[in-house]
C-alpha cells in the first residue's frame, strides 16, 4: 500500500489514514463529556473520508467510581482490575456518542509486544485493515490485564506510535491538556511554543517538566515527544496538540506541535 508523506500541515485535511491519542484525564472524570466533543471532531474527518484510529487511556479512571475507588488505586491487580471494568463503560459511552452519527466502533486491546512479535503482529494489521475497510472506528488501549506498560510507564503515546506504524498512517495526533510543546514546561518564564519539529530534531535543548499533576493520567510531555520522534521516524506525520483542539487539528487549523516526517 503506498502512502503519501505528509510533510507540512497544508496536507493535514486531506489525510487518508489518522491515528489520535487521548490521554485518560482528558476523557474520564470530571471531562467525561469531552467524549462528546472529541467524538464530534473523529466523526467529521470519517465524514469527509479519512480512516481514522482513536488510541484511548482512560479504563482505570474511568472504572474507579464502579469500585468506589476516590483515588487511582496503587497496586497492579487493583489497577488491572478497574481497567478491566472501566474500558468496558469506556468503550460504551464511546459508542453511545458515536451512534450520533452512525459510526460503529471497534474494540482493540493491543501490548506492544504483539506489536513486536512478527505473527501477532500481521493478525493485528490484517484485523485492522479490515476493520478500516468496513469504515468502522477502531478504538485501541493497551490490554492491561496481560501488559501493565503503560499502567507502569504511562506510555500510550508509544502504543499510539506503534500503531501508527502497524496501520503507515500518514498522521498522527497526541491529545493532551496542553496546546503545544514548548521549550520548558509552558508555565514558567521564557517557554516558547514549538511549531514545526523538523527531521530528526530530538530537541535536546527542550527542558520537560514532571508528568501531569492531575492524578489519573501518567503520560507527559518527554513520552510525546519519543513518541513522535519514533512515529515520524518511520514515515507518519505527528501533530501534538490539546484535546480542546482535536477538530482544529483534524481540519488542518495551525495549531500545536508538528513532526516533519521522514521518508519510509
Ligand atoms: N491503559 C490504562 C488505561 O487506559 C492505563 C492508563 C494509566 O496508566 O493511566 O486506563
Amino acid at each position: 500500500m503506498t502512502r503519501s508523506l505528509l510533510s507540512s500541515r497544508d496536507g493535514i485535511v486531506a489525510a487518508r489514514r489518522v491515528v489520535v491519542k487521548v490521554g485518560s484525564s482528558s476523557i474520564s472524570g470530571e471531562n467525561a463529556g469531552q467524549i462528546g466533543p472529541l467524538v464530534a471532531a473523529l466523526a467529521a474527518a470519517h465524514g469527509r473520508g479519512t480512516e481514522v484510529i482513536l488510541v484511548s487511556s482512560g479504563a482505570i479512571a474511568t472504572g474507579m467510581p464502579y469500585l468506589q475507588l476516590d483515588a487511582r488505586p496503587t497496586d497492579l491487580a487493583t489497577q488491572q482490575a478497574a481497567a478491566a471494568v472501566g474500558q468496558n463503560v469506556l468503550i460504551y459511552r464511546y459508542q453511545d456518542s458515536l451512534d450520533r452519527f452512525g459510526i460503529v466502533a471497534g474494540q482493540v486491546l493491543l501490548t506492544a509486544g504483539d506489536l513486536e512479535n512478527p505473527s501477532h503482529r500481521s493478525n493485528a494489521q490484517r484485523a485492522m485493515e479490515r476493520l478500516l475497510g468496513l469504515r468502522i472506528l477502531p478504538i485501541v488501549n493497551e490490554n492491561d490485564t496481560v501488559a501493565t506498560h503503560e499502567i507502569r510507564f504511562g506510555d500510550n503515546d508509544r502504543l499510539a506510535a506503534l500503531v501508527s506504524i502497524l496501520v503507515r498512517a500518514e498522521l498522527l495526533v497526541l491529545l493532551s491538556d496542553v496546546d503545544a510543546l514548548y521549550t520548558r514546561p509552558p508555565h514558567e518564564a521564557g517557554a516558547v511554543k514549538i511549531v514545526d519539529v523538523p527531521v530528526g530534531d530530538l530537541l535536546s535543548d527542550v527542558t520537560f517538566g514532571d508528568i501531569g499533576a492531575a492524578g489519573v493520567g501518567t503520560g507527559g510531555a518527554a513520552t510525546k515527544v519519543s513518541a513522535a520522534r519514533l512515529a515520524a521516524d518511520a514515515g507518519t506525520a505527528v501533530l501534538v496538540t490539546s484535546a480542546s483542539l482535536v477538530n482544529e487539528a483534524l481540519a488542518g487549523h495551525p495549531v500545536g506541535t508538528f513532526f516533519v516526517p521522514q521518508h519510509a
